[in-house]
């Protein structure tokens, strides 16, 4: 088994399930009393923000390097950047070290085209949802097309992100506005929703939708399953 290196507290409330699920795969291939060898190094998530906001992502690529340096060094065999929005510095942190980096848009991006749809609606964070990084990824290396709701929707469902989900928030309130928002990107042509921020499943489940959710964090879950096991 070859130990699975996760960077991850952005926020804690989601890689607590990364925690979980990859154990949970791990022990549904192994049986027994198998568990995933991991190393985690957990980053301060205001520090991270911050840089974020700031827009000063040379820092915040230093900052995510680091991270993968201290856990190459550990012994980790691979490294997963456990959020969508900080891949915005995947080269950094793919130049910092020699072992391989598992991108969360790839794990998604073979999802979605295996489930035969080519275009998506993505939902996330405004760095997410409005920077090239992932949205290239995904047309580029998947031939998948994203969508993505309106500006004013795009502030809304950071805010809730930020302020909501990644601070253990869950409302019934904007459970709704999520799926309202769901509902126009599926009227705008989107086959699948990608929930592009790995705090979102924690509020939106397949009951919200008419059309298949892709829930990024469990894909690049399984991807790190599937590196640390073999196929
Ligand atoms: N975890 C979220 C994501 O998947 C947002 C938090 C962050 O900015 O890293 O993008």
């Amino acid at each position: 088994m070859k130990t699975i290196g996760i960077i991850g507290g952005m926020s804690w409330e989601s890689t607590v399930p990364y925690y979980r699920r990859i154990n949970e795969l791990v022990k549904a291939r192994l049986g027994g009393l198998h568990s995933a060898r991991l190393v985690l190094v957990s980053v301060d998530f205001a520090e991270v923000e911050t840089l974020q906001s700031a827009g000063d992502w040379d820092e915040g690529g230093r900052v995510m390097a680091d991270a993968a340096r201290s856990l190459e060094a550990a012994g980790a065999d691979c490294v997963l950047i456990a959020t969508n929005t900080m891949h915005r510095v995947a080269p950094a942190v793919e130049a910092a070290v020699t072992i391989p980096l598992l991108h969360i848009a790839d794990a998604t991006g073979q999802a979605i085209a295996a489930a035969g749809l080519g275009t998506v609606g993505l939902l996330g964070t405004r760095f997410t949802m409005e920077q090239d990084f992932y949205r290239s990824r995904l047309a580029e290396r998947h031939g998948i097309s994203a969508i993505v709701p309106d500006a004013e929707e795009r502030r809304y469902l950071d805010r809730v992100i930020y302020t909501e989900l990644c601070c253990g928030v869950i409302s019934e309130e904007s459970r709704a506005r999520f799926r309202t928002i769901i509902a126009g990107l599926v009227r705008r042509g989107a086959e699948g929703i990608v929930l592009g921020c790995t705090e979102i499943p924690l509020l939106v489940t397949a009951e919200d939708a008419t059309v298949p959710l892709f829930d990024t964090g469990e894909l690049h879950a399984r991807a790190a399953v599937e590196f640390s096991l073999g196929g």
